[in-house]
């Protein structure tokens, strides 16, 4: 037997709930508490008062970028080598795990004679990728990172999320990087 389905009839508002008004006051005095509050303890802590007690701290974003957590996922980049050339040796690896199907790799030769392929072309569309972070996971030559610190991913076209081998080897030309300790290779 299906359990009982308890109904709950919604409460009727009295007159001074419909005109909004007390609710509207009560917002305000919560905000202007808040205000008052930082304001005061803000201005105590520059004299020296009540440092003991934390104030409220804006971070003016977008000037004043926090860091994210270390294994958060940001924009993809493509590691390299001393050389300057990429890490990648066009496995595929990454390609055949992505959940989405936004990875597109051709292969070529490689001319260095230890290292059988490189990508002709490595593009990801990010506006398909659902940032799983399956494609670094299966790397075998930690050639792919999602490390960049970059989340403004955002574009008014499909083709300007279509990120290229050279957009993904060089994240910082891109500015709006928050870089991460050590330099990115
Ligand atoms: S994060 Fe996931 S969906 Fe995005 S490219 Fe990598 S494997 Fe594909
Ligand atoms: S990024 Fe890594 S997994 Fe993907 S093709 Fe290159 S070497 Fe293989």
């Amino acid at each position: 037997m299906p359990p009982k389905t308890k109904v709950i009839k919604q409460r009727e508002l009295n007159f001074l709930e419909k005109l909004y008004i007390p609710e509207v006051i009560r917002g305000v005095c919560i905000t202007s508490g808040h205000f008052f509050k930082n304001l005061t303890l803000h201005s105590l802590h520059r004299i020296g008062l009540l440092r003991h007690i934390a104030a409220a701290v804006t971070i003016m974003y977008p000037e004043i970028k926090r860091r994210y957590p270390h294994r958060y996922r940001t924009r993809h980049r493509l590691t390299k080598r001393d050389d300057g050339t990429p890490r990648c040796v066009a496995c595929m690896m990454c390609e055949t795990v992505c959940p989405a199907k936004c990875i597109y790799i051709v292969a070529e030769e490689n001319p260095d004679p230890n290292i059988e392929k490189q990508p002709k072309t490595f593009d990801i569309d990010l506006g398909k990728c659902i940032y799983c972070g399956f494609c670094v996971e299966a790397c075998p030559e930690d050639a792919i990172r999602m490390d960049t610190q970059i989340m403004n991913i955002a574009g008014y076209t499909r083709e300007s999320m279509y990120y290229t081998k050279d957009r993904l080897l060089n994240p910082e030309r891109e500015g709006d990087i928050v870089k991460p300790s050590g330099s990115l290779r």
